[in-house]
């Protein structure tokens, strides 16, 4: 399997230079050359294989020449960080719906399926070149922990991790900065995340820069992280299948539309109508919901800061992978998209309506009805959910059909547990590994959002050669 960029510009490369390139060089986001699909005989099979053996077969079909014994020992390490024999438990609650707990790794959010898996690659092939790499990423919360977990301590690789400076839950920043080996730098910047993120991006964009400190990204323009996250949408709809069950729908809480992209590529995999329909549930940021729901991608005012702010986004970094699929698979229509939405703040795709609305259904959930349904959930089921899990409920609990719903529990209720007191009135008891965090040791530098003074500091901190 090679790979190819949204906008169309590289020649095609290999799986493992696809990792480790993170953004095309041409600006787009890289994509396997065709997507896979599988034969329906194949289900019986693998509805019989854990996590990790399925991982090793639906990741199989991605990456190419990986010789398949060590893809089977990198999948193996990823996952045994995780605390939960079937790394992803899926519950019932009732009423259809069922929660798929996606909040089992280190940092317990969902986040650490794919990071825990990217950071074992990224060692695996700086080891087979020799190289060296430094990560930098912009994180609203979740990635960067999850990030930082990835690779803390691995040899060749420093990582730099923005975010936006007091506008993470407490323990979400504790996550990021007690964790203070010597290849980890925390910046909190004086900005929103899309502040961040347009930091990480124009560094990326400066060719000479990323080649001279082999600059790696981590954050979910990886394709190696939508990968990962492939992985569990088969999982669990095989769990069903095996109930009897022969289509799902899945109800994801959405900010940079990595997750639910990965969704939409379970979907392609899968034979038609296993995967019936996404759910796409946003908070008040509600770029995605807009254009699912009005079929205009548009920006409106600034970000919102919400209960779920890993959800606090404006632009969906990679809405640009599906857009591909949308303007069928040509890479120069995909780019004077992305060049006149650059311009102009808007993109106007109301001719895909249609099939957009086969893909996915969408709604925008408001702090109430999210505060609501955690307490309802509490209350009806005995089962305590985050704020970002709390979004993707409430759509399914509106959007719901006459086939079930898995809802992706992204984060674990204790990350966030002052909008769960809020709705409970009672206080979450820390799991023991964020119960210790405050006692640690911290680091973190805070800095403005200007491009140059994070350029300069990287620069003082990188490794080089
Ligand atoms: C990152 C994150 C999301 C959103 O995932 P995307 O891939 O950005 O859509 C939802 N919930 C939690 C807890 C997250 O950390």
């Amino acid at each position: 399997m090679r790979y190819i960029s949204t906008r169309g510009g590289i020649a095609p490369i290999a799986f493992d230079q696809a990792v480790m390139m993170g953004l095309a060089r041409d600006g787009g986001l890289l994509l396997p050359e065709r997507l896979p699909s599988i034969e329906p005989a194949l289900l019986n099979a693998w509805q019989t294989l854990s996590y990790q053996n399925l991982a090793l077969e639906v990741l199989s079909l991605f990456t190419g020449d990986l010789p398949r014994a060590d893809l089977d020992d990198l999948i193996d390490r990823a996952y045994s960080s995780f605390r939960h024999p079937q790394v992803t438990p899926l519950r019932i609650t009732g009423d259809g719906l069922y929660i798929l707990e996606l909040f089992h790794g280190p940092t317990l959010a969902f986040k650490d399926i794919a990071l825990q898996l990217l950071g074992n690659l990224f060692e695996y092939e700086l080891k087979k070149s020799g190289g060296f790499m430094n990560i930098i990423g912009a994180t609203s919360g979740d990635t960067g922990s999850a990030a930082i977990y990835g690779v803390r301590g691995r040899k060749g690789i420093n990582i730099f991790i923005l975010h936006p400076h007091g506008r993470t839950s407490p323990i979400q920043a504790l996550q990021m900065t007690t964790v203070t080996d010597a290849n980890v730098f925390n910046i909190a910047v004086r900005g929103t995340f899309d502040d961040a993120q347009a930091i990480v991006k124009t560094l990326f964009s400066d060719l000479a820069f990323k080649d001279k400190y082999q600059l790696g990204a981590i954050n979910s323009i990886n394709w190696a992280r939508v990968l990962a996250q492939v992985v569990y949408y088969v999982f669990a709809f095989l769990k069903l299948r095996k109930s009897g069950v022969d289509s799902v729908d899945f109800s994801v809480p959405t900010g940079n539309f990595g997750d639910i992209f990965a969704g939409y590529v379970a979907k392609r995999l899968l034979p038609e109508g296993c995967i019936n329909r996404l759910i796409l549930a946003t908070n008040a940021n509600d770029i995605l919901s807009r254009f699912v729901n009005q079929g205009e991608y548009s920006i409106a005012g600034e970000v919102v800061p919400t209960s779920s702010p890993s959800m606090d986004i404006q632009i969906a970094s990679n809405f640009e992978r599906y857009l591909y699929y949308l303007l069928h698979e040509d890479g120069s229509s995909v780019k004077a998209e992305m060049e006149s939405f650059a311009a102009t703040g808007r993109m106007d795709l109301a001719r895909f309506q249609e099939q957009v609305q086969r893909d996915f259904a969408a709604r925008a959930v408001s702090e109430e009805e999210t505060i609501a349904t955690i307490r309802q959930v509490y209350e009806e089921y005995d089962y305590l959910i985050d704020p970002h899990t709390a979004v993707g409920v409430k759509a399914a609990q509106e959007l719901k059909q006459d086939r079930p719903v898995v809802c992706l529990a992204t984060a674990h209720p204790a990350k966030f547990g002052e909008a769960v007191q809020k709705a409970i009135g009672k206080d979450v008891e820390l799991p023991p590994v964020l119960a210790g965090l405050s006692k640690l040791e911290s680091r973190c530098s805070v800095m403005d959002a200007d491009v140059e003074q994070i350029r300069a500091y990287v620069q003082q901190h990188a490794l080089l050669g």
